[in-house]
């Protein structure tokens, strides 16, 4: 084992830490330390993985010890309490200037907090959201740190060197202060939610409306993969649907209950975008989505509701599939739109200064919503940084347009066919909603104004107003009411 001090560290030795610490390792000009609170487990990945020359950190001190100055460590450990522990043990045995970066799933708000309490002390804190799961953490993730700019003049070679590459680029930027890393991951996170239940929508619809089986659906999204729906996720879904039970000879797809999981960060996303009062509801619904799967008991007393009398005749197959390959890159469109409004919004709220464009480009790979489609979006923002809302931009709007027909005969048909297509609906609404002339808003400010005497405005003068509801139901300008 080497005698030369570790330029960086990895602490936690699970599945992520070792695979980005292997990733590290493998880099020229990289000695990685490494430490894990189960010290054997340190032992046994470098046992393992001899290539590596990893230094093993007896304890947090002997760790420190082995890193030169200024140290930076990785944190991979389970978030929330685990990680405070860890950057409290840290915390005690680095010194100012030190960095430690919190590779972790932490929800934004902790790494704010955790950032102030740990600036305190000299040292710095970098909040990193890291994507592309286990096989992204060995050969290339996408990463999204946050933090002071100052750090990532160290840090950022380091990353730059492990991230995945896209079109020549490293996929890691410098997202923004303190929390803005994770908060971007944590948007990241919600997109993929939205993506996935789109997909699979695409595919509910073209198994029951469509009746195409498993294998057809497979060669549909493989060609899909070849257009502007190029994707992982379309590429890994077909895979998933080729894919045959080995006990039955069924599809995969067939035999695996149909309840989804979730870690939680679709959750997170969902409630911060209402705290921000941003409608992001592709990945609102897609989160209800997958709790509705996951409630047997109600399911089980629902299961005997009617549905349709008789099921949707389909005239011509080839035409339904092109409907519902449009619909999904209408929708998709939806669902990236309104995950950037809650980037802004965000960035607005906690004083970030984001480029929306870049954010875009380092999603390109190395993460699980790596697509082709992306680089349109780091178009639309290189040419309007400023862009109200992506949908308005000029490539995206043609593509709705040309989309929107095709997208309401599928919401259509899915709800003749009672076929639940709540990602495709609700995209679909939101921008009718957005395009509306009038709202129906209006009468909800009539109906708020009438029992909370709430006011409203008027379209033709300036003003706040109020209608005497319970008395001659004149109108009075609203500061008379008080
Ligand atoms: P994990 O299962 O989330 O965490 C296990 C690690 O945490 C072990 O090293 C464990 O040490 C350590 N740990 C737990 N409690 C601790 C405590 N109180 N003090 C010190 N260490 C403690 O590991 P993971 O799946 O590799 O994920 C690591 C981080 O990356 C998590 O924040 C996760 O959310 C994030 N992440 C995971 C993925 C993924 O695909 N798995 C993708 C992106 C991000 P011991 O061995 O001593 O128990």
């Amino acid at each position: 084992m080497s005698e030369a001090k570790a330029n960086i560290g990895v602490v936690g030795m699970a599945v992520m830490g070792s695979n980005l610490a292997r990733n590290l390792a493998s880099r020229d000009g990289n000695t990685v330390a490494i430490y894990n609170r189960s010290v054997e487990k340190a032992h046994a990945v470098a046992q393992a993985h001899p290539e590596a020359n990893f230094i093993v950190g007896e304890s947090v001190q002997d760790f420190a010890d082995k890193l030169a100055k200024p140290r930076t460590a990785i944190i991979m450990v389970k978030a929330g309490g685990p990680t405070d522990a860890v950057i409290n043990q840290l915390v005690e045995v680095f010194e100012p200037g030190d960095i430690i970066v919190d590779g972790g799933n932490a929800l934004f708000t902790d790494t704010i907090r955790r950032e102030k309490a740990v600036s305190e002390t000299g040292i710095h804190f970098v909040g990193a959201g890291i994507s592309g799961g286990e096989e992204g953490a060995l050969n290339g993730p996408s990463i999204m740190p946050g933090g002071p700019a100052e750090s990532y003049e160290t840090l950022g070679p380091i990353l730059s060197s492990i991230a995945a590459v896209a079109e020549g680029e490293p996929c890691v930027t410098h997202v923004g202060t303190d929390g803005a890393g994770h908060f971007v991951k944590m948007i990241h996170n919600g997109i993929e939610y939205a993506d996935m239940q789109l997909i699979a929508e695409a595919y509910d619809l073209l198994r029951n409306v469509a009746g195409l089986s498993a294998d057809e659906i497979a060669d549909v999204f493989t060609e899909w993969n070849t257009g502007e729906l190029e994707s992982y996720l379309i590429e890994i879904t077909a895979e998933v649907l080729r894919q045959k039970d080995a006990e039955t000879g069924k599809p995969l797809v067939d035999v695996i209950l149909d309840a989804a999981g979730s870690k939680g960060t679709g959750v997170w996303t969902v409630q911060t975008a209402l705290g921000l009062g941003v409608p992001v509801s592709g990945i609102a619904e897609a989160v209800f989505a997958r709790a509705v799967s996951s409630k047997p008991a109600q399911r089980a007393a629902a299961a005997d509701l009617p549905g349709p009398a008789q099921a949707v005749a389909i005239e011509d197959r080839a035409a339904f599939i092109e409907d519902v390959r449009q619909a999904l890159y209408a929708s998709k469109i939806v669902a990236y739109s309104q995950g950037f409004d809650a980037i802004i919004e965000g960035a607005k709220e906690y004083d970030w200064d984001i480029k929306k464009g870049d954010i875009a480009k380092i999603w390109r790979a190395g993460c699980i919503i790596r697509a082709q489609f992306l680089n349109r979006i780091t178009e639309a923002y290189a040419q309007d940084n400023d862009l109200v809302v992506l949908l308005a931009a000029p490539y995206f709007t043609d593509a709705v347009t040309k989309a929107e027909q095709a997208w309401r005969r599928v919401v259509v048909k899915a709800v003749e066919s009672g076929i639940p297509s709540p990602a495709f609906s609700s995209s679909l609404a939101y921008y009718d909603g957005l395009r509306a002339e009038r709202l129906p808003a209006a009468l909800v400010q009539g109906q708020r104004d009438f029992f909370g005497a709430h006011t409203y405005r008027r379209i033709d003068k300036e003003g706040t107003f109020h209608t005497l509801w319970s008395g001659d139901r004149s109108e009075v300008s609203a500061q008379d009411t008080h």
